[in-house]
């Protein structure tokens, strides 16, 4: 029998999955070198509902489509076929993309199964069916695009690693009130950026998570546009080294303070603070990010 507290940080643990900019870059190019030019032979559709056939329906559609790509936006992937049709993947909290052999076991956690050349198989894995993938015409056969439909996509923020000005980051950030943390987790400022890099983000810049955006002083909002880039260009490339084929799991482990309560910060060697609220970790250094201790 587990105690109520275990059970409540299992489930911060399995929410703290959440793919990133980073995450989704790596697993971005390597679909593209991976399935370049593979023909769909089957799909099937295991947990409807994470699954909006927008264009048509996608069991029956898809089949006989070639990969052509893997785009990322944001938070969103999305994977183009030949005639016109994408999956744009928003993976939310859980959602993770397995590239393996079709003799591989379905795990029981798998909405979406294509089954692709050569036996091997893409699917869309799903533990808590938060994440959706959106099946949609995307303009290139000559009808209507259906970008538009997909929930929060036409409304993203620039992409974190793309090039931003300075000027450009600081006339944007003017029109967001709040702590800090929660601008950056949202997407309409910048989209990429997580509960888990957003830590790592605001360690780097010596920023408190709580500390209210309009409340940033100019040197702050400097290291803060800084860091935005570098720390999750920094993780992308470690990223690529370390996951390799294995696209579905999280590496996580070479983050500085995220989820490492208690642990020694690395640049002063006090203790992280980490604090649970709204279902998600928030970790941090009190002597490297001063500010207040709790929220107001
Ligand atoms: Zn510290």
């Amino acid at each position: 029998m587990v105690s109520g507290k275990e059970v409540s940080i299992a489930r911060l643990r399995y929410i703290d999955d959440m793919p990133e900019a980073p995450d989704l870059e790596v697993i971005k190019d390597y679909l593209n070198a991976e399935l370049k030019h593979a023909q769909v032979e089957s799909c099937q559709v295991l947990r409807p509902t994470v699954i909006r056939s927008l264009a048509a329906e996608v069991t029956a559609d898809l089949p006989g489509r070639t990969f052509l790509d893997a785009q990322r936006r944001g938070k969103f992937l999305t994977l183009r076929f030949s005639g016109g049709r994408s999956l744009v993947i928003n993976p939310m909290l859980t959602g993770a993309l397995q590239h393996c052999r079709e003799s591989e076991r379905v795990q029981k956690k798998t909405c979406l199964a294509l089954g692709l050349g050569g036996s091997m198989a893409l699917r869309y894995l799903d533990d808590r069916q938060i994440g959706k993938v959106y099946y949609i015409r995307n303009g290139e056969d000559d009808s209507e695009p259906q970008d538009d439909l997909v929930p929060q996509y036409t409304g993203l923020g620039p992409d974190v690693l793309s090039y931003i000005s300075f000027e450009e980051f600081q006339a944007r950030l003017k029109k967001f009130n709040g702590e800090i943390k929660g601008v950056l987790t949202r997407g309409a400022f910048l989209s990429g950026i997580g509960n888990a890099y957003s830590d790592e983000i605001l360690f780097a810049a010596g920023i408190s998570p709580f500390k209210k955006c309009k409340a940033l002083k100019p040197d702050e909002l400097q290291a803060l546009h800084t860091q935005c880039r570098q720390v999750l260009e920094e993780a992308t490339e470690t990223l690529r080294t370390r996951m390799g084929s294995d696209i579905h799991k999280k590496v996580r482990d070479f983050l500085k303070v995220h989820n490492k309560g208690g642990q020694p910060c690395p640049e002063c060697g006090g203790n992280i603070t980490q604090l649970k609220a709204n279902q998600r970790i928030t970790s941090y250094c009190r002597n490297c990010q001063p500010g207040f201790l709790t929220r107001n």
